[in-house]
């Protein structure tokens, strides 16, 4: 985007390999501040692959990832200070079962930014007040419903004030009543002005939230664009293929 001097994620040229399998073939994915990108694709085409490179849960085999102007795969770069820039939420929620809600929060805040106790569940309560569990922050995970317990994980991710949000589908796992909760919350984090990159099939919340769109398949960006043009004028062959599977 030409009117923004400085994408807080610029991914260029992204390439890997898993074997003799290329997952990713050169990739490149720019976010602009407050962007709210929403990648599609069929299901193997290196969505979750070029999520988990922005993060460097995988290792890009070749191209370059500047997060906040800081090159992520310099070997100079401290890359648990640079994660801490990045909240990542998966579809499984990941709490620990014999924590409660805010012990679950406070744990993240006391192991990556070195809280101490008090401060840690201060900050852990805000933070699950503003995912809407205000009154459940003493119930553990078992307590809680799928979406309430996705909330808790994005709840453990924004606590750590993190300058882009990453989601890798984060409703999949969720009974169908319990996604519009969830996508609420992603909504109001958007308000609020987050950067966020997200992975899913909820097509509707993309065509309402989504800037951006990108159409991903067999690694390879294939098209992107504002969503009204992705869904309402597909230019690829593939993603009109794609579409209308899902719709
Ligand atoms: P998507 O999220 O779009 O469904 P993925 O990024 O999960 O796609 O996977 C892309 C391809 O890479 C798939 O063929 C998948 O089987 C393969 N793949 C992903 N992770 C690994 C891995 N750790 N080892 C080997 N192959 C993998
Ligand atoms: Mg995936």
């Amino acid at each position: 985007m030409s009117t923004t001097p400085s994408p807080i994620i610029d991914a260029r040229g992204l390439w890997k390999r898993f074997g003799n399998l290329a997952v990713l073939k050169g990739v490149d994915l720019s976010v602009a501040e407050r962007e709210l990108v929403f990648i599609i694709g069929p299901s193997g085409s290196g969505k979750s692959t070029l999520l988990r490179c922005l993060n460097r849960l995988e290792e890009p085999d070749d191209g370059s990832i500047q997060v906040d102007g800081i090159e992520l795969l310099s070997p100079k770069t401290d890359i648990n200070a640079a994660r801490r820039r990045i909240g990542m939420v998966f579809q499984s929620f990941n709490l620990y079962p014999h924590m409660t809600a805010r012990q679950n929060v406070m744990l993240a805040l006391r192991k990556v930014l070195g809280k101490g106790k008090p401060e840690a569940g201060e900050i852990a309560a805000r933070a699950l007040d503003r995912v809407g569990l205000g009154d459940r922050m003493e119930h553990y995970p078992a307590q809680l419903s799928g979406g309430q317990q996705q909330r808790v994980a994005i709840a453990r991710a924004i606590a750590l004030e993190p300058r882009v949000m990453l989601f890798d589908e984060p409703t999949s796992a969720l009974d169908p009543e319990l996604v519009g909760g969830v996508l609420n919350v992603m909504r109001e984090l958007r308000q609020d002005g987050m950067t966020m990159v997200v992975v899913s099939h909820e097509m509707a919340f993309a065509r309402a939230a989504a800037d951006r769109v990108v159409f991903m398949a067999d690694g390879e960006k294939l098209e992107e664009g504002p969503p009204a043009r992705i869904f309402g004028e597909p230019q690829h062959e593939r993603t009109r293929a794609f579409i209308r599977q899902i719709d």
